[in-house]
């Protein structure tokens, strides 16, 4: 019934869990995994600018007010975290049991970049977390999570 899942991770410990659960359904079902990663533009946590081969240049001091600066992390920074976190991903997923593992990322609006992988690995199921990287407290599920609900034609599993 399933034979193919797809797991969407944005290096948020949400994904983290999305990963292991989709790792473990898939090792139980015997199905393939598919891991995705959609660049991310905006603010990005430390722990994936340590991930980055390349250089990111410091983000420019707030000006007064707190008014946001034009700043924006170098396309070859992204790409480099996209690979070492699909990297690691898939690394996890091996370890816990799962024998057929794929990665691949793609640029644009994260929740369309998820369902045309899906679609592309013909996914029968989508795991994801319910919240990602955003830091709006509160919030039970992020926008991300929505769309992709909203437009799967398949199952959505937004683990909490
Ligand atoms: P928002 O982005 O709306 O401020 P949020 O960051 O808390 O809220 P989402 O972005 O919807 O929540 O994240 C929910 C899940 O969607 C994540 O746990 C992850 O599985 C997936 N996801 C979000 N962004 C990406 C991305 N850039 N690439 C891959 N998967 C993503
Ligand atoms: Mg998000």
């Amino acid at each position: 019934m399933i034979q193919k899942i797809l797991v969407a991770v944005d290096g948020s410990s949400h994904a983290d869990h999305a990963l292991a659960m989709a790792a473990e359904i898939a090792r139980r079902f015997d199905a393939d995994l598919a891991v995705n990663h959609c660049l991310i533009h905006g603010h990005l946590p430390d722990e994936l600018r340590a991930l980055s081969d390349v250089e990111i240049p410091e983000m420019p001091p707030m000006s007064l007010g707190g008014a946001s600066v034009d700043y924006q992390v170098p396309r070859q920074a992204l790409e480099s975290i996209a690979n070492k976190l699909l990297e690691n991903a898939a690394d996890k997923a091996r370890k816990a049991g799962v024998n057929n593992v794929t990665t691949s990322w793609g640029a644009g609006d994260p929740a369309q970049v998820i369902l045309e992988s899906a679609r592309n690995a013909q996914a029968d199921l989508i795991v994801m977390g319910s919240r990602g990287l955003g830091d709006l407290k509160g919030l039970l599920l992020g926008s991300v999570s929505h769309k992709v609900q909203q437009l799967f034609e398949g199952s959505v599993l937004t683990v909490r």
